[in-house]
Parts: structure tokens; C-alpha cells; sequence
């Protein structure tokens, strides 16, 4: 063994640790570190430093570069971090495995440890997030689209969990219309869910089969109407050659995304329903990876998704009726400073295409929604007298 240019255990350990203790092979899920049984402060490895070119020539040896030095050879320049399995595929078979495809993998495993410790705990690179109804957010991958139901993937659940999943399922017939709905990241796009959807639980994952009703149809942004435009410094009315300027058609676009993505959820007495969750997303998912994530679901939600007045709800449209796809919602700024958050967000809009906009929309403190909250507790018994005020608030 002598002649062999083995690693020694400082490289052997480094290379594990930039891999995150985990199989370098992309999508190999096999963990290389763990507690041991022996004793309490006892831990296994069963993980090993694999040699991208061969430590001796000889026969069996794969990959042996002559060229190299006996340091180049034990040095983690020449380290890929394996599970057992993996370290004896890729020691078989030297035609698939060359020395580039596996450097290539290691850069690549090292990338997406870096990406997995800046985004946080829990996270699944390269996977989006899916919501089933107001309750479930999972990430996970569709699976399968069809015309009348979408079949999903569920890997790791951010809100809720299997039993709110299977509750969902079984309950999904006494649910609001409105809360009726899948959303997916990855299509940025969504559906109504026209029956209870189906789980199968297979491994540790579970998939689960949607019916869905067809497309809500969208309009074009020419045909948005038009509204007393709104100064974008001053959020007012000013006038523009004498008279109060007025904004129309896909000018009206970003003013009207602006107003309805500043709307949070519960503060319009008429449609309790209404709004974005910025607020409350805010609450639970300040400063994760997750919060952008979430952000951009509840777009698509205000894109794709049908909303009641609190009476009936109006399956023909929906509230961002012009916007086909999101492509992505990013936050400009981690919170919001002086009731104002800027957002960069990237859509696809009917009779304009790719539409990238910055964003300042108006986000309420936590002062401002509990007083809001209170003032609507106080006025809710006129407007029951009215009859305009729904009771679905009370099953969120
Ligand atoms: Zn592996």
C-alpha cells in the first residue's frame, strides 16, 4: 500500500465537509455521516474520499494520470467525496465516469452545498414551491400537467403537513370556493381545483393527482379600463394640464398591480377574502429563504385564481386579470421601511408579453393591521345590516 498516493485524513475530511457530508452524485440523496450506536459521542462514517485519478497505477486503476505528482495525487484537487455505492459504480466503469465528469460533478455538489447553507435550513435545490389551498405549502416538483389535473410531487412541507394534506382531501367539499386552488413556483401559474384531490404516499414522499378546472381566461392589459392615475412618489392624485391625471389601458398596468398587491388580506370589509398575505408572510417567514418564495405563490394565486366578493365569487376573472404566468418576485429590500417594500417582479401579461417591473407597494405595520383588525370588529355589525359582509373570514 506504500506506493499509493492516499489522502490523508485532513484532506479526506476537508473534501466531506465542502460537500456537505453528502454523495457528490447529483440527486444521490445518501447522507455519509451520522450517530453511531457504540456510544453516546459515537458517530459513522460511511462516506468515503474516492481518487478522480487513481492512486497507483496497475491493474483496476482508473483514471491514472503518469503526469501527476505523488501531491497532486493525494492532494483534494484529486478528491471527490462518494457514498459506498457511488465510489464503486464510478471505480467500475472508467469510459463514463472520466476524470472531467467527475470533476465536473464535484464542482457541482460543492455549488449547491454553498447554495443550500446561503438559502437556509430545509431547503430542496433546484425545486419549487407548491400550495394546495390557503393551508399547504410544499416544496416539491409537478410531475405531471394535463388538460384536467395536475399531478405533484410533495417533498418537504414548509406549511402544514400530511395530516393537513389528507384533511384538505377529505374536506375539500365544505371548502370556500376560493380556497380551492394549486399554485406552482415552477410554472408560475395555478389552478381552481374542480374535485378533492387524490394521495398516493409512495417512499417518503407523497404525490397527489388535482383535477383541475380549465384556465381562468385573462384579459388584455389595453382593456384594463381606466382610473385617476396615482402619483408614483406621493401614492395621490395630481393634476396634469389642468385637470386630475387620469392612466389607461397598459399604462394603468403597474398602478393597478401596485394597489392590489398593497390590499392584505381581511382589510376590505366587502370581500374578506380579498387581498394579498404579504403581512402575515412577513410574520412567519422574515429573513428565510422561504419568504420570496411564498411572496411570489400568493401573486400567482392573485393571477390565476378566481376571488368572491364575499358573496359570490366570479369564476370568469381574477383579481391580476391580465397577468398569464409570473415568472418571479423578488424582494428588494428584506422588509418594508416607512410602510413602503419594494419589489422587483417579472410577469407574463396578455397583449403586452414579458413585463419587468420595480415595484413600491404599501405594507401595514403590525400596529396598523391590529388596529385595522379591531376597527373591522366594530363595524362589522352595520355592515351585517347591509348584508354585504360574508362570515367565510371566520374559517381562516
Ligand atoms: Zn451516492
Amino acid at each position: 500500500m506504500s506506493n499509493r498516493d492516499e489522502f490523508s485524513p485532513a484532506v479526506k475530511k476537508a473534501v466531506a465537509m465542502r460537500a456537505g457530508w453528502q454523495c457528490s452524485v447529483e440527486g444521490c440523496p445518501q447522507k455519509t455521516a451520522g450517530p453511531s450506536e457504540e456510544a453516546p459521542g459515537a458517530f459513522a462514517i460511511v462516506g468515503d474520499a474516492a481518487h478522480i485519478c487513481a492512486a497507483a497505477p496497475g491493474p483496476g486503476a482508473r483514471r491514472y494520470d503518469e503526469t501527476m505528482s505523488p501531491e497532486e495525487r493525494s492532494g483534494i484537487g484529486n478528491a471527490i467525496w462518494l457514498c459506498p455505492t457511488h465510489a464503486r459504480l464510478i471505480d467500475r466503469d472508467e469510459a463514463t465516469h472520466t476524470a472531467d465528469a467527475l470533476r465536473a460533478m464535484k464542482a457541482g455538489r460543492e455549488k449547491a452545498c454553498a447554495e443550500e447553507i446561503r438559502a437556509g435550513a430545509g431547503t430542496l435545490p433546484g425545486s419549487g414551491l407548491l400550495a394546495i389551498g390557503p393551508d399547504i405549502v410544499c416544496a416539491g416538483e409537478i410531475a405531471q400537467v394535463m388538460a384536467g389535473s395536475w399531478t405533484l410531487n410533495l417533498k418537504h412541507f414548509v406549511a402544514g403537513d400530511r395530516h393537513a394534506m389528507v384533511g384538505f382531501s377529505g374536506g375539500f367539499a365544505s371548502r370556500a370556493a376560493e380556497d380551492r386552488y394549486i399554485l406552482s413556483n415552477e410554472l408560475g401559474d395555478g389552478r381552481v381545483q374542480s374535485e378533492a384531490p387524490a394521495l398516493v404516499m409512495q417512499g417518503g414522499n407523497c404525490m397527489v393527482t388535482c383535477p383541475v378546472a380549465p384556465n381562468v381566461p385573462r384579459i388584455d392589459a389595453q382593456k384594463l379600463g381606466s382610473d385617476f392615475a396615482l402619483h408614483p412618489e406621493t401614492n395621490d392624485l395630481y393634476v396634469e394640464n389642468s385637470s386630475i391625471a387620469r392612466v389607461s389601458g397598459a399604462d394603468y398596468l403597474p398602478q393597478k398591480i401596485r394597489a392590489l398587491l398593497s390590499m392584505q388580506r381581511g382589510e376590505n370589509v366587502f370581500a374578506a377574502t380579498a387581498g394579498v398575505r404579504f403581512y402575515e408572510y412577513f410574520e412567519a417567514f422574515k429573513g428565510t429563504f422561504w419568504l420570496p418564495q411564498m411572496l411570489m405563490l400568493d401573486v400567482i394565486r392573485q393571477a390565476a385564481i378566481p376571488v368572491g366578493d364575499g358573496i359570490v365569487i366570479a369564476p370568469w376573472t381574477t383579481p391580476l386579470r391580465c397577468v398569464t404566468r409570473v415568472r418571479g418576485v423578488e424582494l428588494l429590500l428584506g422588509s418594508p421601511e416607512n410602510n413602503r417594500l419594494p419589489l422587483r417582479v417579472d410577469l407574463d401579461v396578455q397583449g403586452v408579453g414579458r413585463w419587468q417591473s420595480d415595484l413600491e407597494i404599501y405594507m401595514p405595520t403590525r400596529d396598523q393591521m391590529e388596529e385595522g383588525a379591531r376597527r373591522l370588529e366594530e363595524i362589522r355589525p352595520t355592515i351585517a345590516e347591509f348584508g354585504h359582509y360574508s362570515t367565510s373570514s371566520e374559517t381562516r
